[in-house]
């Protein structure tokens, strides 16, 4: 095996089927053999959050992408926004999104364009560019709980923007927000919007590490927007329908539904059918501890 992994099936070997995901994996099976895609075709935004595109997974993505043009329009991640914001949620839309930036992001941003589909890459401005391998060992063992891999470096994000994806803030080295100050927070977001100004000439969105509620706080909340950008988005599942009362974009939240490749396809889809048959107004909200 290289020094940096390359492929789905090293990692699925690096971390080994329990007893739990294969019970995960049979009750998945189970339930997405009763679900039916016929619920696809509610209108909706639907973020999807592809981390990795492996070499072995890049067929894959490319199968993944030609089922969901049958039933979606693909749509840029701010034109996603723009559609809940504006409440004008008219058939069923699809974007895209990937986080710290691995340098095979590349590769799943190549097979984005060959459908028009227009993504945001938040990417940790203190690992981009980085070579040196204990750094990256240590970033990916220590922080993401990761093998080690390649990151972009900036000029491969520039090239991002030039095919017209969006870049946006991961923070500056994947800071889990519900553990760190109020201080730690203000400075790595102002710290953050400026690199990524300077980098990126415009900065507009925000995901904040690990994605799950448990990872946020009313703290982070806020700074995200006092920083200066314009949405913050989640890694909690679902997706999201007209709201029934004008919302601002400093009150959605964006839920983006985690998936890996790797996965059987029919598992990847159980989770989109059931975001649709469950879809409500109240996902575009926070819950009250984030008010
Ligand atoms: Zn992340």
């Amino acid at each position: 095996m290289d020094r940096f992994m390359t492929r789905y099936e090293d990692l699925k070997r690096l971390k080994k089927t329990t007893l739990r995901s294969y019970a995960r994996d049979l009750a998945l099976t189970g339930l997405s053999l009763s679900a039916s895609e016929k619920y696809l075709d509610k209108p909706r935004v639907q973020f999807l959050y592809i981390h990795h595109v492996f070499q072995d997974e890049e067929k894959r993505l490319d199968v993944l992408m030609r089922k969901l043009a049958k039933q979606h329009q693909f749509i840029s991640y701010g034109d996603a926004i723009e559609k809940i914001l504006s409440g004008i949620i008219d058939k069923p839309y699809i974007t895209f999104s990937s986080d710290d930036g691995l340098k095979n992001n590349l590769r799943a941003a190549e097979i984005l364009n060959e459908y028009n589909a227009k993504a945001c890459f938040f990417i940790n401005p203190g690992i981009v560019g980085e070579t040196r391998f204990d750094k990256i060992n240590s970033f990916c063992n220590e922080i993401l709980d990761f093998p080690p891999v390649e990151f972009l470096n900036w000029d491969e994000v520039n090239k991002l923007q030039q095919w017209g994806h969006e870049i946006g803030s991961h923070t500056m080295m994947h800071m889990n927000i519900a553990k760190a100050t109020p201080a730690q927070i203000a400075d790595d977001m102002a710290q953050t919007y400026r690199i990524l100004i300077e980098k990126c000439g415009g900065i507009k969105h925000f995901a904040f590490p690990y994605g799950r509620f448990f990872h946020f706080s009313e703290v982070g909340r806020k700074a995200v927007f006092d920083a200066g950008f314009s949405t913050c988005a989640t890694a909690e599942r679902g997706c999201h329908i007209n709201p029934t009362a004008p919302l601002t974009n400093r009150e959605l939240c964006i839920r983006r539904d985690h998936t890996v490749l790797g996965w059987d396809m029919r598992h990847i889809m159980y989770f989109l059918i059931n975001n649709a048959k469950n879809a409500s107004a109240n996902n575009n909200l926070y819950p009250d501890t984030f008010k």
